[in-house]
């Protein structure tokens, strides 16, 4: 499938899991991909490299310039960085709080504000952001992250409304739980590793963690001119999680 050809794409957190894996999706579809992402250590090589924080303004500003220059505009920008938090209301102290929310939330709103310039001049603009099944269903532990990807449901709403008339069309996904290497890391903090990952798996209705593979191609489809009469929409990801009322496994 050619659907990217000749649209340039930017990924944040693009160096992994999810992101990686819309990364290379995109550019098997012939985008030109733009990676941003704080570490590029595990970055996919044939992408162009960029190291940005996306709490930091001006390098959101450096980091889009760059891609603009380099690869000759921007079409596609996927809102993907993210970082974890556990814990009911009372877990995090405000550092915390301000610093998850500056991440998932506000990095969004920098990225897409820098991004938008160039997207008006696209022919097929769009803007896809990962929100997760924890903004509509209440999941134990997950305060802070929950409220995090509800406004990032809530911020794609109200951006789709901003700018449906200048043909930028703005959409999200909500994954379940993803076997990605931020899911790895949460299992390997446990007293037991693979005891944790079976209840994990068990908690799943398809008795099996969502691929970032299945959530890439996701992405893929909201980024891409073959969505092109859908805005404002969340397209979930998460093998039933939350549309069935299932007991474990
Ligand atoms: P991951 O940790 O594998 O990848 C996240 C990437 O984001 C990393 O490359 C990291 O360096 C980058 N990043 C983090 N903070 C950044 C910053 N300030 N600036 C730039 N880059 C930054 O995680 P993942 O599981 O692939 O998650 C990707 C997105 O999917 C996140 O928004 C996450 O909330 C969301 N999500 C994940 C799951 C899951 O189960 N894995 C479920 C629902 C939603």
């Amino acid at each position: 499938m050619d659907d990217y050809a000749g649209l340039v794409a930017v990924v944040t957190g693009g160096a992994s899991g999810i992101g990686a894996a819309t990364a290379d999706l995109l550019a098997d579809r012939g985008a030109r991909v733009a990676v941003l992402d704080r570490d590029l250590s595990t970055a996919e090589p044939r992408h162009l490299g960029v190291e940005c924080d996306v709490t930091d303004r001006a390098s959101v500003d450096a980091a889009v310039g760059r891609v603009v220059a380099e690869l000759g505009g921007l079409d596609v920008c996927i809102n993907n960085a993210g970082i974890g938090a556990q814990g009911d209301v009372a877990a995090n102290d405000d550092d915390e709080w301000h610093r998850v929310l500056d991440v998932n939330v506000v990095g969004i709103a920098r990225v897409t504000a820098a991004a938008l310039p160039h997207l008006r001049r696209s022919r097929a603009a769009a803007v896809v952001a990962t929100s997760s099944v924890v903004a509509r269903v209440g999941l134990p532990q997950r305060a802070l992250y929950g409220a995090s990807k509800g406004a990032v449901l809530a911020l794609t709403l109200a951006m789709a409304a901003d700018h449906v008339a200048e043909g930028i069309r703005v959409n999200c996904v909500a994954p379940g739980t993803a076997d990605t290497p931020w899911v790895g890391r949460l299992l390997d903090a446990a007293d037991d590793p693979a005891a944790a990952a079976a209840q994990l798996r068990a908690r799943q209705p398809m008795g099996r963690l969502v691929t970032a593979a299945e959530v890439a191609s996701a992405i893929a489809y909201l980024g891409s001119p073959l969505s092109g009469s859908t805005t404002g929409t969340v397209l979930t990801v998460d093998g039933g999680l939350s549309a069935l009322r299932l007991p474990p496994r």
